[in-house]
């Protein structure tokens, strides 16, 4: 057994606890949280193989991207101008570079994506794509927890149905048996109804039983599924969904920006998860979502970044705060969305989105050791206690503050270098790779 204490730090723990440690400890024993508590408590000559000084640090939880797709890190700055939220917007960018790009892109975009996210303190994601033979070693090579989801593309095409569905099922296999522990695939049907057909659909049902895994979807980007469901059968999206008994998995719901008032209380009720991504909303020109309702209404919320071509970064602090500013813009009134609940839907919220609400999202014993140290002696901190932690934390610092950051008990960032990813040599076979596919897009006029 490997021990690690963690002391003198200010210690956050969120979670059902909600326990403060002005001047605190955290012991972590293997991967997991051994104990959490004041530096009183903590008798005095114990023996622990490492020891850390984290005075003028701040100890909390790893934060949760709940929907990002990792290999776009390669499009950034591509789709500018653009809005990726309606269908015609990214068919007409995105997947014209999607169709070129090799799969030997792959590697180095998710290993800048997983870089920017361990420096900025995320420690668990939900990604959404394919060439996911690709991702899954580049993301279990950086360390980071994460749901991977088989993104399936058909556009109507049959042939394109049976070819993914048949991966998708390989895929579901193969990743459930990864030697880390930390992936679980998911399913992830690119868009419900104007994308996948109802056919597709239940047969991608079939399998996040079949795997005991849940969907990983857009969904009311812009209400064109809820058009389309009204035309074709009389109903709305939510509700066409409840039918075809895809409401009974656990849904990741990405944007969820228009879903009918009348339909909240359906997915209250249903293990499902409104993933909202502020920036990329706010960078198409979209409506905000109505995060205040939802989350009144009893929905479980969580925040993603969405790619990186929308928003276009990977740091979840600017995420909390774009989208705590947004709520209340909406809302018209100042702290429509409390800094305390934004902190939440970043760390609990997404935790329970993933199936993982009793292992991860705050600090507690028992629970994985994924937690992030800040340096609480940058600017934005001060005065305290007036400039409380909830408050700095999502109006007033950023993920560069983050110094350190720990997955399954291993710092992935220690003093702000990365252990597993080199960012440099990814950045540079990256670049490489931009080169290529222009050339590529170039050739295919
Ligand atoms: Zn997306």
């Amino acid at each position: 057994m490997t021990t690690t204490l963690l002391y003198d730090a200010f210690v956050l723990c969120l979670g059902e606890a909600d326990h403060i440690f002005e001047r605190g400890y955290v012991v972590v024993e293997d991967d997991r949280i051994a104990e959490v508590g004041a530096m009183r408590d903590l008798p005095e000559g114990r023996a622990f193989d490492t020891r850390i000084d984290c005075s003028g640090k701040l100890v909390m939880p790893g934060l949760v991207n709940a929907h990002t797709h990792t290999p776009m890190t390669l499009f950034r700055g591509f789709a500018e101008g653009v809005s990726l939220l309606t269908l015609d917007g990214w068919y007409n960018t995105i997947r014209t570079l999607e169709l070129v790009m090799t799969a030997d892109m792959v590697p180095a975009a998710v290993e800048v994506a997983c870089a920017e996210m361990i420096r900025t303190g995320t420690t668990t994601f939900a990604d959404q794509y394919f060439f996911m033979d690709q991702i899954v070693p580049a993301v279990a090579k950086s360390g980071l927890r994460a749901a991977l989801a088989y993104g399936v593309v058909e556009l109507g095409d049959p042939v394109a149905r049976e070819r993914e569905l048949t991966r998708l099922d390989a895929f579901l296999e193969e990743v459930g048996n990864h030697p880390s522990g930390r992936l679980k695939g998911w399913v992830g049907p690119h868009a419900f109804f104007v994308d996948n057909s109802p056919e597709t659909m239940a047969r991608e049902k079939v399998l996040s039983e079949k795997y005991d895994t849940g969907l990983h979807i857009h969904i009311s980007t812009t209400g064109e599924e809820d058009d389309f469901c009204r035309t074709h059968y009389g109903t709305t999206a939510v509700k066409k969904m409840r039918e075809l008994g895809m409401l009974e998995r656990p849904t990741l719901a990405a944007h969820a920006i228009s879903i009918p008032e009348e339909d909240w209380n359906i997915l209250a009720e249903s293990p499902f998860t409104c993933v909202i991504a502020a920036s990329a909303c706010m960078r198409a020109g979209a409506e905000a979502a109505p995060t205040v309702g939802m989350r009144a209404a009893g929905i479980n919320l969580a925040i993603g970044t969405d790619n990186v071509c929308n928003n276009n970064d990977y740091d979840l602090f600017l995420e909390m705060r774009t989208l705590a500013k947004l709520s209340s813009y909406r809302e018209k009134r100042p702290g429509a969305l409390p800094a305390r609940d934004v902190l939440e839907m970043a760390t609990a919220g997404g935790a329970r989105a993933l199936g993982m609400g009793d292992m991860i999202g705050a600090l507690t014993v028992g629970w994985k050791a994924d937690l992030i140290v800040l340096d609480q002696t940058g600017i934005g901190w001060t005065p305290f206690p007036a400039n409380d932690p909830f408050t700095a934390l999502v109006y007033s610092v950023n993920g560069l503050q983050v110094t350190d950051t720990m997955v399954d008990g291993k710092w992935l960032l220690r003093n702000r270098q990365w252990t597993t990813l080199d960012y440099a040599d990814a950045v540079k076979r990256q670049t490489a790779d931009v080169t290529r596919l222009m050339a590529l897009r170039e050739a295919q006029g």
